[in-house]
């Protein structure tokens, strides 16, 4: 269990400046409860300062991140912040990893980056002096800083623009040698996510800008997570963005029309809710598009069935970098926004096709024309697809690709992702090593992040009641709290403050709440802040020897002999602590 300071911490000293109200603009629980226990404060949006309780708690979570990185023989070290922007021209990522990478220019005008990730510095680190395969494999490790521009900063901790990352890069000699250490990552993973007291589910995933194809999130569970999951009984579970599903489809084919391509005039109705509502009909039977522009201008009109949402990440896949057509732009390549549809659409248009839309005949879809849309449109007869591609976005309820089970869902924070990034990085950096054969080789690389400051939110989501945080006993910024209800008596007083010492002495990490307040300030901060355990000693109490304990997680109170208070308090604590290692 790390253990952060063993002095006794004294309330009347610290600074905690706790709040009462809800911040106005914190919407989520780990928002809210960071702030008002006093853990940090907002310097601008997605940057904060952490309080004298908040890192408490960050040096705790990084030395559980820390023990779990060196148990597996990864080295810790620290790099810099600062990186040049000619590594980043050597990966490419200069141009890809767009508006995200906070930019500057030093004095001479030579251009910089500040580090959202660092794959570009560790290859340029060890590219020269990292040589032969006798001195592979090697992991490197660095609980640090990270910069990211993100787009919409919000949820406090949840998504930063300044957040601490550990980030560890393996460099080796074969994949056997890469999958042995990603499997020992993945398994350290679950032990920080044991460790912190999450409850937590490792995913399939997209290795997005990092790159490679081998990936796996570690999602935390939680209501407030950006994060949508699909997970099945037979233990297939991934992020929704990729999932991959099968769902049954519904032919709409009215008996007047049989089957035959039919023209429904549809006034107004350029929505798949207005479409089915108007005719009655599930979201199932209709076929919706999205008109997509490649950087070379070319057009392709993606077609998914009504019920799903188009998943960008699968079709950027298909046709990288391409964005979503203005109104002008459909006006211009010939298209009829709201109205849709794969026949008589314009020559250069190409058609791409959930694959799900090949278990349907007839497609009831847009017209191509204002106010209208076709049913019994037949792929072959009335129109040709281009090519068919997995595009939608899977829902709970969807059938599971690898069992058929429906699937269920949930929402997650993406505490960790794990990758392998085979030579990505060393084949566009050169980093190569000389084999046992003799020849010189591209690392095998593999690299492993973890929101450190992301994963203290991801605590707070999922230990919290109506009063406040529960800290889990390893992560909690002490482990108890020693209340003296009324302050300058000559009996509670010289009580507590011995209660403290001793537990000081037994190594527990312990705070005395030694303000002049009324209880109920003590109560409430108490709560709020989340220690794990309360002593409180009172006069009527110590009248008959006795002391109450309160304990965080179940909020039951119970009362001990002040005789025994000492041991059963070291007791439990050290009892709760083996239960997070
Ligand atoms: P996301 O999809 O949430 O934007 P990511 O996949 O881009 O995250 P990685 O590049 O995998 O993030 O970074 C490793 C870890 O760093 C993530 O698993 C996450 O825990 C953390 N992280 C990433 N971006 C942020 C952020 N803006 N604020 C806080 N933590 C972050
Ligand atoms: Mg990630």
């Amino acid at each position: 269990m790390p253990l952060i300071d063993a002095r006794l911490l004294r309330m009347s000293q610290l600074y905690a400046p706790t709040l009462k109200e809800d911040p106005v603009d914190a919407e989520v629980i780990s928002h809210k409860l960071l702030l008002r226990a006093a853990m940090m404060r907002k310097v601008a949006a997605g940057v904060y300062s952490f309080l004298p309780l908040g890192l408490r708690v960050l040096r705790k979570v990084e030395q559980i991140i820390r023990e779990e990185q060196d148990r597996i023989g990864a080295q810790e070290m620290i790099m810099s912040i600062i990186q040049p922007a000619e590594l980043w021209h050597e990966s490419g990522r200069w141009d890809v990893y767009g508006p995200e990478l906070m930019r500057f220019l030093d004095r001479h005008d030579h251009g910089f980056a500040l580090s959202p990730t660092q794959e570009e510095l560790i290859t340029s680190l060890v590219r020269d002096e990292l040589r032969s395969y006798r001195e592979l494999p090697k992991s490197l490790y660095h609980i640090q800083w990270k910069y990211r521009d993100e787009i919409r900063p919000r949820f406090g901790l949840l998504r930063g623009r300044e957040f601490v990352m550990k980030d560890a890069y393996s460099f080796h000699a074969t994949q056997e040698s890469l999958q042995e250490h990603y499997d020992e990552q993945s398994a350290a993973y679950g032990r920080i996510c044991d460790r912190l007291g999450l409850d937590w589910r490792p995913v399939e995933a997209d290795s997005g800008q990092i790159g490679g194809s081998v990936t796996t999130e570690f999602m935390a569970l939680a209501e407030a997570g950006e994060d949508g999951i699909l997970y099945c009984d037979c233990g297939f579970a991934a992020n929704a963005e990729v999932a991959l599903a099968e769902f049954e489809l519904e032919e709409y084919r009215p008996h007047e029309t049989n089957g035959e391509l039919t023209k429904i005039h549809t006034p107004e109705i350029a929505s798949i809710e207005e479409l089915t509502s108007f005719l009655s009909i599930d979201k199932k039977s209709t076929v919706k598009a999205l008109a997509t522009k490649s950087a070379d201008g070319a057009v392709t009109l993606l077609f998914i069935p009504g019920s799903h949402d188009l998943a960008a990440i699968k079709a950027d896949r298909l046709l990288p970098g391409f964005t979503f057509m203005t109104d002008e732009e459909m006006e211009g390549a010939g298209l009829v926004k709201g109205f849709m549809g794969p026949v008589g659409l314009p020559d250069k248009v190409r058609v791409v096709a959930d694959s799900s839309l090949r278990e349907l005949s007839r497609w009831l879809t847009g017209a191509n024309e204002s106010d209208y849309h076709v049913a019994g449109a037949k792929p072959g007869r009335d129109f040709e697809v281009d090519s068919w591609a997995d595009l939608s976005v899977a829902l709970p309820g969807d059938a599971c690709s690898v069992c058929g089970l429906p699937l269920k869902g949930a929402r997650g924070i993406e505490v960790g992702q794990v990758f392998q990034l085979g030579t990505k990085y060393s084949e566009s950096m050169q980093a190569s090593f000389m084999d046992a054969d003799g020849l010189e080789k591209h690392f095998i690389m593999g690299c492993y992040g973890w929101g450190v400051t992301r994963s203290i939110a991801a605590v707070v989501e999922q230990h919290y009641d109506d009063n406040g945080i529960i800290w889990p006993i390893s992560v909690a910024p002490a482990e108890v709290v020693i209340i003296p209800l009324a302050s300058g008596d000559e009996e509670v007083e010289p009580t507590a403050e011995s209660l403290a010492e001793l537990l000081t002495e037994r190594g527990i990490e312990s705070v005395i709440d030694d303000r002049d307040e009324r209880a109920g300030v003590k109560f409430n901060d108490a709560d709020l802040i989340g220690w794990p355990y309360q002593l409180i000693v009172g006069k009527r109490g110590l009248a008959e020897g006795i002391v109450e304990l309160k304990t965080r997680v179940t909020n039951e109170k119970s009362t001990l002999a002040l005789s025994e208070a000492v041991d059963t308090v070291e007791g439990l604590v050290l009892e709760a602590r083996r239960s997070y290692l």
